[in-house]
């Protein structure tokens, strides 16, 4: 079969041809049907092999969806043709966070080796994937697999984010978006969905301003170093009740500090190297930084759910595997509007 590799350190992705993999006792084979790529694989593919850990070759692709394939002994939670996505944050299974659903937040899968499809075991950017519990897979229900893939990341990471910040954004608050990408544009869409806020989105490139635009933000702001006066100035002078991070990196952070109410939050959610000082002085009274991670299994179930009733809709620009490469190069230099998604 053909699968989109990270071969070696250093090395731009490669589509090779390997053997189908075999599912083993509990274990489910998929044919994918479309997988997504995310800025994340860029940063995996950015670390050296001492921090990254695992093993290469490896096949990409954190957001997976596809057509159960082959069951392996044991399985009978799903049938053989059952459309289905995969909940990427695999853990233990065992644990009182895994119990939950809340595997993204489990004690035990580092220590376990146990890691996400994509990022660190074999993802799902193939013509098949081998998912390793059937507890992993969430049934589509109708939802076009092409369209609505990468709600397994871009839009349950944002979901997560924001479904934790629900409180703090009621009616006449305002929340800000940085960077209005592959998980930012989704995010918007739920915040409108879910709250009554009022929406700032930032990015530093016009085109994704203008969809910021199209998908729902009320204001749209150049990210630069005025940005934090654009915000006080839409906000009265008082700042943003919640500020999303979709970049994380240090100018976006200093934006995120700088522009933040007294009492509010921001939300780490990129993951670009940067970091904001918390203490005495340094961000307004009140205010707290979280750092989330993806997010549950019943979240993924809800943003599915939303998706249903028309309220969320990907951008998605459409690559064959053979073209996935390229695709990789374009997320690279920032000109993927939306989300990249491969159909095998
Ligand atoms: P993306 O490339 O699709 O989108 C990033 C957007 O940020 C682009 O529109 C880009 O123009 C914009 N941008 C870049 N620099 C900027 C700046 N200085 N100011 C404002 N906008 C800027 O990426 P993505 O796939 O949406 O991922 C976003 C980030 O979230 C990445 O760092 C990714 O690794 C991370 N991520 C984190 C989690 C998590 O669980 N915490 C999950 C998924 C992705
Ligand atoms: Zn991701
Ligand atoms: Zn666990």
């Amino acid at each position: 079969m053909k699968a989109v590799q990270y071969v070696e350190i250093g090395r731009a992705p490669e589509v090779r041809e390997i053997p189908i993999p075999e599912p083993k006792p509990g274990q489910v084979r998929l044919r994918i049907t479309a997988a997504g790529l995310c800025h994340s694989d860029w940063f995996v593919m950015g670390l050296p092999q001492s921090v990254m850990g695992h093993a290469l070759p490896m096949t990409l692709g954190h957001e997976a969806a596809g057509i159960v394939d082959k069951l392996g002994e044991g399985v009978t939670e799903f049938s053989v043709g059952d459309d289905v996505a995969v909940y990427g944050p695999w853990g233990c299974g065992a644990c009182d966070e895994c119990t939950r659903g809340r595997e993204n937040y489990c004690p035990n899968a580092a220590k376990l080796g146990i890691r996400p499809p994509g990022l660190g075991a074999q993802g799902g950017m193939a013509e098949y994937m081998i998912v390793d519990s059937a507890r992993h897979l969430v049934s589509l229900q109708g939802l076009d697999p092409v369209e609505f893939v990468s709600l397994t990341d871009a839009g349950l990471t944002p979901y997560h984010s924001i479904k934790h910040q629900l409180a703090n954004l009621p009616a006449g608050s305002t929340a800000v978006v940085i960077g209005t990408g592959g998980l930012g544009h989704v995010g918007i869409q739920i915040l409108r969905a879910l709250t009554p806020a009022t929406v700032i989105a930032l990015d530093v490139n016009e085109e994704k301003l203008a969809h910021a635009r199209e998908v729902g933000a009320h204001h749209v702001v150049l990210s630069n170093a005025d940005a934090p006066a654009a915000i006080r100035a839409l906000t009265g002078g008082v700042g943003a009740d919640v500020v999303f991070d979709f970049v994380g990196a240090a100018p976006t952070l200093e934006t995120a500090r700088a522009s933040v109410r007294i009492d509010g939050a921001i939300e780490v959610v990129g993951i670009g190297g940067g970091s904001v000082p918390v203490g005495y002085g340094t961000v307004p009274a009140g205010a707290s930084v979280r750092a989330p991670f993806w997010g549950s299994r019943s979240e993924l179930i809800e943003v599915l759910a939303l998706a249903r009733t028309g309220q969320l809709k990907v951008s998605v620009e459409r690559f064959d595997i053979a073209d996935a490469p390229t695709a990789y190069a374009r997320l690279h230099d920032g000109s993927i509007v939306g989300r990249a998604v491969v159909v095998p």
